[in-house]
């Protein structure tokens, strides 16, 4: 005989996730015209349109619609003069794609650490390492002295949608000229200085992975002004094919071109970009208030010279250790609240073991005591409460835990 049912009513509340898309408007009307009209694939006007509205609202000439995030800053590293055994500086606490896409473009990736108060990587550490550890070599190339190598570019990442400083990133690149390829995926909308993020640096990259502000499903774009470089992204993207109707190749080209499925899919998102930028801020400023006058946890600080896209909520926990977070992820968990844990830094990574980094501890402390929270657009207010109440509940079981590192 089965016992009468004394399952807790947690698991009859809605799942909430932590950031899912949200597929509203046009979106079927522009895929079923491709259907339609038989133009599923790499040619057709949905790629120009979604070209045209992310020069737009990036503040740029031009832009190359690629498949991936990762694709568009391996073929924006190449473009900008970053070959093989050069180096480039990365942030340590971004996602792995970063420094997958440098090593893609042949290159090797040195870690820098963040500030802690913005979560972004450290001018500081950068305006030391080029000044301290670099020489300009016999050819005009700044060489790293421990390496050897030439450091070709800086890759800054604006973290959790939130920008990197880029005026003294920018000015430390020109200082010692290095090119910038800013890593702007998570950060669509985004301004820093009033300046759109991915305009900034030479050439910038946005994702549309289905966890991104917009998505096609999957996909990339590549910006910047400069006509040269836009006109050779597009022609690595397309198989590097110059024969005009001759299936000719003039270098080792790559299949990174964007359908004109996802573009349409692509182009009915940014209509909504405005409405998406709107619900992140709202989504963002209730989290602030709610937990302002909470001893435990750290919100994110905002400088006044960042615009953030708000793309995803991460807290700290004040003087947690590994496991203290963990148990709030897991208690939400239980509560069908999806919590996640940033990114292992990847100076810790087994990937990249051995490559050279700046600092750290920064980092491997925002991964031991932070927790990203339920930021997608569908978030309802009703739903945002059972998430701060879930929080402030779990926070009071489990208390500040020791300082204990991440294994
Ligand atoms: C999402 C993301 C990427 C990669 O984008 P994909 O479209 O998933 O390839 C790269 N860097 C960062 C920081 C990201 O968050």
């Amino acid at each position: 005989m089965s016992a009468p049912s004394d399952a807790p009513e947690v698991a009859q509340v809605p799942f909430i996730p932590l950031s899912v898309p949200h597929l509203s408007g046009n979106e079927w009307e522009y895929v079923k015209d491709c259907l339609d009209t038989n133009w599923v694939s790499s040619a057709g006007t949905y790629v120009g349109r979604f070209e045209a509205m992310l020069a737009e609202t990036a503040g740029t000439r031009h832009a190359v619609a690629v498949q991936s995030g990762t694709a568009a800053l391996h073929v924006a590293l190449a473009v900008a003069g970053v070959g093989r055994d050069d180096e480039v500086l990365i942030p340590s606490l971004t996602f792995v794609a970063s420094a997958n896409a440098v090593a893609h473009a042949g290159a090797v990736p040195v870690f820098v650490d963040c500030e802690p108060v913005y979560r972004q990587m450290d001018p500081d550490l950068i305006a030391a390492f080029l000044a301290d550890n670099c020489e300009r070599a016999a050819d005009g190339s700044l060489r790293n002295r421990r390496s050897g190598r030439r450091v070709a570019a800086l890759m800054p990442v604006h973290v959790f949608g939130d920008p990197a400083d880029m005026d003294r990133l920018a000015a430390l690149a020109a200082e010692h000229g290095i090119a910038v390829v800013e890593d702007a995926t998570e950060a669509l909308g985004t301004r820093c200085s009033g300046r759109p993020a991915g305009s900034i640096g030479l050439l910038g990259c946005f994702s549309f992975n289905g966890n991104k502000l917009i998505t096609t499903g999957g996909g990339g774009m590549i910006v910047t002004d400069d006509e040269a470089l836009a006109k050779r992204a597009r022609h690595l993207t397309t198989q590097a094919r110059s024969g005009g109707a001759e299936y000719v190749h003039d270098e080792v080209g790559y299949n990174y071109r964007l359908t004109n499925i996802q573009a349409a899919l692509g182009c009915a998102q940014m209509e909504r970009l405005a409405h998406y930028l709107a619900t992140k801020k709202r989504i963002a400023e209730h989290y602030d208030a709610a937990f302002a006058d909470d001893p435990r946890i750290a919100v994110p600080a905002r400088a006044s010279w960042a615009d953030s896209n708000h793309w995803l909520y991460t807290v700290r926990l004040r003087g947690a250790d590994f496991e203290t977070s963990r148990a709030l992820i897991r208690g939400l968990a239980e509560r069908r609240i999806e919590a996640r844990p940033v990114w292992q830094p990847l100076h810790q990574s087994p990937a990249y073991n051995g490559a050279e980094t700046l600092g750290g501890a920064v980092a491997d402390e925002i991964y031991t005591d932070s927790v990203s929270l339920p930021s997608s657009v569908t978030l309802e207010p009703a739903d945002q409460n059972r998430v701060i109440d879930a929080v402030r509940s779990i926070t009071d079981g489990i208390g500040p835990g020791r300082r204990t590192a991440a294994p």
